[in-house]
């Protein structure tokens, strides 16, 4: 028996940073908790992840099994010009997988009386060394640690940091994702196995195979996930905004629900700004979808015994390929942590405060790289 057991943590949201805390923290010997506003499964809105190895080693001391193989491999990146021409080839073997892979292995893992789906946090109580986690439906959870894991829109910082808000970077994602089969034999033949760029002037794509809807990575049944870095004023953002229902998003666009006006625009910028092989994706692809680059990052995370971790402490620019392994390193981290506090007899709150430390300075790494990349990328000046 020792001092630690028997002590619970209440994690709220439960995307890829609420999953892997709730699977590192369990292999500590937690009792573990995950609370997710939306009633559904999220795995259908999930495109590529690069699978970086901090997300391997926190899966792996979790105990979380991936398929076999967990991705696909790409063994170089090539870089086309606006004629299609292959400028620049580079060898750098890594692997891609699709987000919902990771989701659902995760999911799968833990114990589904654990997951409390449809449950929105909305404010909480510090007691002592426990906190009260208040929830929409009146529920009232408590526990030892209150995890905000509630991504970059995150309620639990809005309560304890309400001055740190997303910044708008200037520019948005759109993404498309593409059945295997569905691309032209002259796409596939240049983008199979390699990572793809396409830079112009203000703008950028890339492309890369990722599994299956089932996960499977058998070539004819994996898909083309490509993204496409265009620059908008803010205005030009909120019409974007304004969905096919006539509804003003606050964020994003899921697939499904840009309007056919914008994604015939899309098409047709395609045209303009792109080689035969990235428009053959734009243009195979039915929902295009989009999501606005935002900055953000909190100056702290550990609030006595609630914290912040993954993109609600901190959102590095996509071009890192690195917020899901950064959320995969706080949660690993801060089991080791908690673990290496109980092992010596040192107390919770003197191991969150060298996890903030730790976890700070590489969050504020990965942001700063990020602006930096995307910067130079997009021709913005800062
Ligand atoms: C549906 C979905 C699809 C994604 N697809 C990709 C992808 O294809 N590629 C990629 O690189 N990244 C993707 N991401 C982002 C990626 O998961 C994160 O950037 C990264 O893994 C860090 O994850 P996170 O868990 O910290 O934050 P998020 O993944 O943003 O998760 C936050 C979770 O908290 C929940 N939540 C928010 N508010 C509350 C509340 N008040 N109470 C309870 N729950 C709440 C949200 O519904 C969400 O599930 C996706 C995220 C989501 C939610």
């Amino acid at each position: 028996m020792n001092s630690f057991s028997g002590l619970r943590a209440v994690i709220i949201g439960g995307s890829l940073g609420g999953l892997l805390t709730a699977a590192t923290l369990r292999a500590v010997g937690w009792h573990v908790d995950v609370f997710e506003t939306s009633p559904n499964e999220l795995e259908s809105r999930g495109g590529g992840v690069v699978l970086q190895p901090d997300v391997l080693e926190a899966l792996h001391f979790a105990g979380v099994a991936l398929p076999d193989p967990p991705g696909v491999a790409s063994g170089e990146r090539i870089y086309l010009d606006r004629h299609d021409d292959i400028v620049e080839k580079l060898h750098m073997p890594q692997m891609q997988t699709s987000w919902s892979l990771l989701y659902r292995a995760m999911k799968n893992a833990l114990p589904a009386e654990h997951l409390h789906a449809g449950e929105a946090f909305v404010n909480y109580r510090a007691h002592g060394e426990q906190t009260i986690a208040l929830f929409e439906s009146s529920r009232h959870e408590e526990a030892d640690l209150l995890i905000g894991a509630d991504g970059i829109r995150s309620t639990v910082r809005g309560r304890l940091l309400p001055e740190v808000v997303p910044a708008y970077a200037g520019y948005v994602a759109w993404r498309g994702l593409v059945q295997e089969r569905d691309l032209p034999v002259h796409a596939a033949d240049t983008l199979r196995e390699r990572f793809s760029f396409q830079h112009g002037d203000g703008h950028s794509a890339l492309s890369y195979l990722i599994p299956g809807d089932d996960d499977s990575t058998v070539a004819g049944e994996r898909r083309w996930n490509w993204v496409w870095y265009r620059k908008y004023s803010r205005a030009q953002l909120d019409a974007l905004l304004m969905d096919r229902h006539g509804v003003a998003r606050s964020f994003s666009l899921p697939p499904g629900s840009t309007k056919s006006a914008d994604i015939a625009q899309l098409r047709d910028d395609a045209k303009l700004m792109m080689g035969s092989t990235f428009r053959a994706l734009v243009d195979a692809t039915d929902e295009p979808f989009m999501q606005p680059i935002v900055d953000l990052r909190a100056p702290q995370m550990v609030f006595g015994r609630a914290l912040l971790l993954g993109d609600a402490a901190s959102v590095p620019r996509p071009h890192t390929a690195g917020s899901t392994a950064k959320a995969a390193s706080n949660a690993h981290a801060l089991a080791l942590a908690l673990r290496s506090a109980q092992q010596s007899g040192d107390s919770i709150d003197s191991a969150l405060k060298r996890w903030q430390t730790q976890q700070l300075e590489r969050g504020r790494r990965m942001t700063e790289l990020g602006i930096s990349l995307g910067n130079r990328l997009m021709n913005i000046a800062r």
